[in-house]
């Protein structure tokens, strides 16, 4: 199949590198990313990687547990570093080259996000994976997806999900008779309240004209198919 898009944002949430119960990193479950990842690369697709911190730690659960949200919150940012550096290492097992870009400076482990240095990362063919959220507490990793989509100008963000092939009225997995989603404007997102990221997010990819792409990641071949345009999940876009 031709391409269609030449540089795409791919936001993984923790949960997708986890165990079957959701916690954790299975090296297994993230070298079958890894390797769909490389067959992106090949069809001479340009991807960037948001990794969310999910699977590690919640910031907004640890401050229900009573710790301060802040503090919760930054620990969910390093969660996204840990994530991110198992992806890095998993692709370049495969002869993938890879850069991480933090929000928040490691330099021993990765290099700061800067956003031209990223763009000719990409523009080089090396995935860039974007660690640390945006670097400030109170937002999410989708959020971070959608800001660094607008930044470095994605054709389209990709949303992989767990358990669900993309957006239903109600959730399916408590609800049988859920009504699926193939096309929603970011309007009918926003007015509806579907649970498919947060509002900020929904909101940058509006005011900025990225379409979203939600799909289920548990299907072998659903990320290649994704990034090349394949008519999969639920789109969103338009007014
Ligand atoms: N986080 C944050 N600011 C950001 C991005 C993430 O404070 O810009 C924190 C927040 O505590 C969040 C955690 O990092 O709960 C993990 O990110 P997220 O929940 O988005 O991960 P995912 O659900 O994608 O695994």
């Amino acid at each position: 199949m031709e391409r269609k898009y030449k540089r795409v944002m791919l936001k993984l949430s923790g949960e997708a590198m986890a165990n079957k119960n959701g916690f954790g990193i299975d090296p297994e479950v993230v070298s079958r990313l890894a390797r769909e990842i490389k067959e992106v690369c090949e069809k001479n697709i340009q991807v960037c990687i948001v990794v969310g911190g999910g699977n590690i730690w919640r910031g907004l659960k640890g401050s229900q547990g009573g710790m301060d949200r802040v503090s919760a919150d930054y620990m969910g940012m390093l969660a996204t570093v840990i994530n991110a550096v198992a992806l890095q290492d998993s692709l370049e097992k495969l002869g993938v080259t890879t850069r991480v870009q933090t929000s928040i400076e490691m330099m021993q482990v990765a290099e700061p996000y800067i956003r031209r240095r990223a763009i000719r990362h990409l523009e080089k063919s090396r995935v860039v994976i974007f660690a640390g959220g945006t670097g400030n507490p109170y937002f999410t990793t989708d959020t971070t997806a959608a800001l660094r989509s607008a930044e470095v100008e994605v054709d389209v963000m990709l949303m992989a999900k767990k358990q669900v092939n993309g957006v239903y009225d109600s959730d399916p997995k408590i609800n049988p008779d859920a009504k699926f989603f193939t096309h929603l404007t970011y309007g009918e997102v926003l007015q509806k309240e579907l649970a498919v990221m947060d509002n900020t997010a929904i909101a940058l990819c509006m005011n900025n004209n990225i379409p979203i792409v939600v799909f289920n990641i548990d299907k072998p071949g659903n990320i290649v198919k994704a990034c090349l345009g394949e008519n999969l999940g639920t789109i969103i876009e338009g007014k």
